[in-house]
């Protein structure tokens, strides 16, 4: 392609929508443009590199056995409806009505879909495993659309879904699929981390994230110093040391008048927050009252309450109870505990508290605490006790002791073992071998297309713009011309050697300033770049340039179609 005639619209400028480095350089390098919040245009470069890496998924996902498909995304609310997903996925979900009342969403990610296909078709055991994937746009109305393509409303997604007659042999598509991703973003050059990942609405019972890591990312990966245990936060668990069980002295009541914060009750007190005891009211879907407590030192996790819950007692969307809930049960805000608590309600207790050791708690009474509260002598009635905080860098792996680090990643693919959710709720049913009719078992799959080439860029750039690794680069090679006459026409010659080479080749032809080109190629991060100028041409030489490291070569005229030829073959992703 020719730059004259190419639409690369670069901008000098750092726009001012752009939140991240990588939403800033997909703008300034000219591969996307904002239509509206959380929905973007893809320009011909972002569209090249977008497709280079839908190749490399479509090749590993054919090579692992899967099957590409099509599935609409328009979808209709009865099967919504017949998986329950119609409710729970609340306003995430893009719905409308057609001109005959009918209810429609905008697919999220195709579970029902695939399921309603599978059920039609697939009879005997005979016709398993099955694993059908698609490249398809899918719309989320996310409540907060951020850095470009990473987190939109609109975007690009492989989803895969497999289909299997035993749990064994779903988790044998469920390792195929892990390996297949390794073996995708290993191509992409990027550097990521796969993680244990909480399962969330999708359900389910295994799941793992792959994060590609950088210092921007959204999501927290908690990982072993020592061993290969990572997990995402939402899933993360860690040992901390409890304390001693002290000389334990009856409850008693402790003015506190102004003192609402830990921090202000930990220096009154003259102690350490983590003798202290928080404690928080939620309120699930059913309007359950939710008391939940914590080490004064330590943080909810919602997620992680949120799953603890839904598996012990079936409550689900916990919320912060509202300033007018607890002014009906005349609980004041700053000084809260479980000790005699006023509201029936449901107790969960994170594990890093010690049963045996005396605690300072709130005493549901305006400007007064209780001191010495022990857990297993002074709570009555049942407990919930799960590890429901935030896991600290510090603390010890349950693995091998080994201290833990925080650090952050972008979610970029999830795999999910999904077992027979689907199949139970849309009855999919097959027979066996043995003439039985059994569920299927299912997985599910997916990777962010456009947020895969945004983290890219948060991994490949420097000062001067975006530094592609050739594998989802736009053009592998880029052709400057500073000059007129014989640099335009050695140029060509080059171009068309380079074409004929199969090499995707960009040649800036433009009657522009140097300064202005060699700028824009760099912004664009073409990785490899060959400089033909006149004083150059005159000693015989033209300059091979590699974009990462900035490093400059002269190879001589005579020499350079079997050097681009030699360097060509060390591109293949
Ligand atoms: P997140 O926690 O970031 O919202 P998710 O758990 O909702 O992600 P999945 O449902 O697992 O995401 O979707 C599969 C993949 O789709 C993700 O790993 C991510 O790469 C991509 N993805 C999800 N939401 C978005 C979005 N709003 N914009 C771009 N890509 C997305
Ligand atoms: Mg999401």
């Amino acid at each position: 392609m020719k730059c004259s005639q190419a639409h690369i619209p670069t901008l000098r400028d750092i726009p001012q929508e752009a939140e991240s480095l990588s939403h800033q350089l997909m703008l300034r390098a000219g591969l996307i443009r904002r239509l509206a919040s959380g929905i973007y245009s893809y320009l011909p470069l972002g569209k090249r590199s977008l497709r280079k890496l839908e190749n490399i998924i479509r090749e590993e996902m054919d090579l692992a056995g899967a099957q590409e498909v099509l599935l609409p995304f328009v979808q209709p609310r009865e099967l919504w409806e017949e998986s329950g997903r119609w409710q729970v996925y609340g306003k995430e979900l893009g719905r409308f009505i057609d001109r005959h009342e009918n209810e429609f969403c905008l697919q999220p990610t195709s579970e029902e879909v695939i399921t309603d296909l599978a059920r039609r078709d697939l009879k005997s055991y005979r016709q398993l495993p099955l694993n059908l994937y698609q490249i398809q746009t899918k719309f989320r109305d996310e409540i907060r659309p951020r850095f470009g393509v990473m987190r939109s409303r609109e975007f690009l997604m492989k989803d895969a879904y497999s289909f299997d007659v035993s749990s064994e042999s779903a988790f044998t598509s469920y390792e195929k699929m892990r390996e297949a991703y390794r073996r995708i973003f290993n191509r992409t050059g990027l550097s990521f981390r796969a993680v244990e990942a909480d399962s969330g609405a999708i359900g389910g019972s295994r799941s793992e994230e792959f994060m590609v890591l950088a210092d921007t990312g959204e999501s927290e990966i908690i990982s072993c110093s020592n061993c290969e245990y990572a997990a995402n936060q939402e899933k993360a668990i860690s040992k901390v040391s409890q304390p001693e069980p002290s000389s334990s002295e009856p409850i008693s009541e402790l003015p506190t008048p102004g003192l609402r914060s830990i921090e202000d009750l930990a220096k009154k007190l003259e102690c350490e927050a983590s003798d202290l005891m928080k404690t928080m009211i939620l309120v699930g879907a059913s309007s359950e009252v939710v008391v939940v407590v914590l080490r004064g030192d330590h943080e909810l996790n919602l997620i992680k309450l949120e799953s603890l819950l839904k598996k012990e007692k079936g409550v689900s969307c916990l919320r912060l109870a509202r300033d007018d809930e607890m002014k009906l049960w005349n609980l004041p805000k700053g000084s809260l505990g479980p000790y005699r608590f006023p509201v029936k309600h449901l107790l969960v207790v994170d594990e890093a508290l010690s049963p045996k050791a005396p605690y300072v708690i709130g005493a549901n009474r305006d400007d007064f605490h209780l001191r010495n509260f022990v857990m297993s002598r002074d709570l009555t009635g049942s407990l919930i006790q799960g590890l429901i905080r935030d896991v600290r860098e510090g603390e010890s792996c349950v693995h091998c002791g080994s201290p833990l680090r925080s650090s952050r990643g972008i979610e970029v693919g999830h795999v999910f073992y999904l077992g027979t959710k689907y199949s139970e709720a849309m009855s999919l049913k097959i027979t066996h071998e043995n003439g039985s009719e059994r569920y299927v078992e299912m997985g599910c799959y997916g990777i962010g297309v456009g947020r895969t080439l945004a983290a890219c860029i948060e991994q490949n750039h420097d000062q001067w713009g975006i530094s592609w690794p050739v594998a989802l680069a736009p053009y592998a090679l880029a052709i400057i011309s500073l000059g007129t006459g014989e640099v335009l026409n050695f140029s060509e010659k080059l171009y068309r050697y380079a074409q004929n080479l199969g090499v995707e080749v960009l040649w800036d032809d433009r009657d522009l300033s140097p300064g202005v080109k060699l700028k824009d190629m760099d912004l664009i991060g073409i990785p490899y770049q060959l400089i033909v100028g006149d004083r150059g041409l005159k000693n015989s030489q033209v300059e091979w340039k590699r974009r990462k490291t900035q490093e400059k070569t002269f190879v001589g005229i005579d020499a350079i179609e079997d050097w681009i030829a030699n360097e060509k073959k060390n591109w293949r992703a």
